[in-house]
Parts: structure tokens; sequence; C-alpha cells
């Protein structure tokens, strides 16, 4: 018997009632039944159902013990036929080359999730960066942070700037507070990231480090041109700013938020 489980706030627990939306995110992941797909928090598994339904093999994350339980009875057929398998952890400390299931390295996956928003960076720096890159992501995030990502007004931002180095995110649909219960104060958004990779540093040489380093000078100052924001720097390195932007056709009054990663890459060649 399936007993009542109360939402946890603190575990970012809004459970997704929409089949339209389940149904949007499974189409967004391209999933077919020989894909091998992370879910991150399963909750009550109304995606891993769905996922489940495209004969694709799923490994569920879920830090809640309460949830465990409920999912393994739920999915008792699927987990015995090892088209499921679950795991009580959390995300963050998710090991993508030595956690099951075995020979995990270096094999394909997608990431498919309504991700719980509290720790939304840092699940997106986790994969973004690991040396096992998911190929594909789908995951339902706050709708004020999609739109920041895909930077929907045409300004950059650390934040879209540091998503965009590894993939090329894209917004799929708005999702409405009331399509979750307990609903949430904010609204939600699917993005999908494709394309990921590391080329944008293994096809210019430039380190991870220094990149980040740029970006994060030229955007110190909010309302300064990025010229100023990165005198100091330029010094330090011994750079000409005033040639460096006529050479790559900057704007001498250009803001930090105009720039594409491919500008931020010519600056630190
Ligand atoms: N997938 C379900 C759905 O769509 O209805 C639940 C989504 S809910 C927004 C987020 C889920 O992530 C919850 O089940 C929560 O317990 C789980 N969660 C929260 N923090 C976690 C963590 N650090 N690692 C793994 N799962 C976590």
């Amino acid at each position: 018997m399936i007993k009542k489980i109360f939402a946890k706030k603190s575990l970012g627990q809004n459970f997704l009632k929409s089949k339209i939306i389940l149904n949007e995110i499974i189409s967004a992941g391209e999933i077919s039944d020989d894909d091998f797909i992370i879910e991150i928090g399963p909750g009550k598994g109304a995606l891993t159902e769905k996922i489940l339904e495209t004969g694709a093999k799923v490994l569920a994350i879920e830090k809640d013990s309460r949830l465990i339980s409920l999912l393994e009875e739920k999915f008792e057929t699927e987990i015995k036929n090892n088209q499921l398998q679950i795991l009580e952890e959390d995300i963050l400390e998710f090991d993508t080359g030595n956690d099951p299931p075995e020979n995990f390295k270096n094999k394909k996956y997608k990431l498919i999730a309504n991700i719980p928003y509290y720790i939304t960076g840092q699940i997106f720096e986790k994969f973004l960066t690991a040396d096992n890159q998911p190929e594909l992501a789908v995951f339902m995030i706050q709708k004020e942070v999609c739109d920041r990502i895909v930077a929907r007004d045409n300004k950059e931002s650390i934040l879209s700037i540091s998503v965009k180095a590894y993939c090329e995110p894209k917004y799929i649909r708005k999702v409405p507070a009331r399509f979750f219960s307990p609903t949430p104060k904010v609204d939600s958004a699917i993005i999908k990231l494709q394309n990921i990779s590391k080329k944008t540093f293994e096809e210019s040489d430039a380190s991870e480090k220094d990149f980040f380093e740029l970006v994060k000078t030229g955007f110190s100052h909010k309302r300064k041109v990025l010229i100023s924001n990165l005198k100091e720097w330029a010094q330090k390195k011994g750079i000409n700013l005033s040639e460096k932007f006529d050479q790559i056709g900057l704007d001498k009054k250009i803001r930090a938020e105009k720039l594409s990663v491919q500008d931020w890459i010519s600056l630190l060649k």
C-alpha cells in the first residue's frame, strides 16, 4: 500500500501533476529505447514513469529515503527487469566516474529532471564540467533562472556565459506554478542543454580557470564599460587593451553583457 508522504520544502519537493508537461520533457529529451537516462530527484515517480514508457534504461537518484520505498513499490517490475535502478544518494555526492551502474565511466547518458531548485547552480556546474558530461540535458528550473541562462533580454551574464561555454541552452516553454503540487511561489520553465562539450576550451587552448577569472572581472562593476573593468587584469597580463579591442573588433564602449563566449575567448588569446 502506498502511504501518504508530505512534501519537504527543504528538499525542493514540488511534484509535477501535468501530463502535458511531462510529455513535453520527454519529447525535448528525444528519448529512445536505447538511451540511458539519469533522473535527478524522481520524487513520487511521475517523470520516471514517462521515461520508462519510452523503453530507455533509467538510473534515478533520490535523496529522500521516505520516497525510496514508495518508488521501489511503484516500479517493482521495472527494477526486476533491470530497466530501472534507484539510488538513495545526494546528487551532489554522485560520482559520475565511479558510482553505479557498472562501467558508467565513458558511458553516454542523458540527464532528465525536474530538479530541486535550491541546488540548480551546483547541478549545472557538476554535470557541465564533469569529465563524463551528459550528451544532452532537459531540466525543469525556475523560469527567472531559465530567462537569464538563455539571455531572453539579450543581456548576457556570468550565469549565461558559464552555461554557454559548455552547451547550447534552449528555452522550451514556461510552466506555470499551478502545474505543481504543492504550488510553488514561482513559475518554472523547461530548458534543454544541447551539444554539451568542452570544445570552447579544447579548440582554443584557453584554460577554464583563466576564462572564468576574465569573465568575472569583466562583469565586476555593472555600470562600468568592459574596458574599465578589465584595466587591472590587462595590466597584470601586460596586455594593451585598446589595441586588443581594435584587433578583435570590439567597440571600446561595449559592456560585458554584450559579449559572446567567443568574444571572451578572443580576449583571452
Ligand atoms: N521528479 C519529481 C516530479 O517531477 O514530480 C519530483 C521533483 S521535485 C521538484 C525534486 C526532487 O528532488 C524531490 O523528490 C527531492 O526529494 C529530490 N532531491 C532534493 N534534493 C536532492 C539531492 N540533493 N539529491 C537528489 N535528490 C534530491
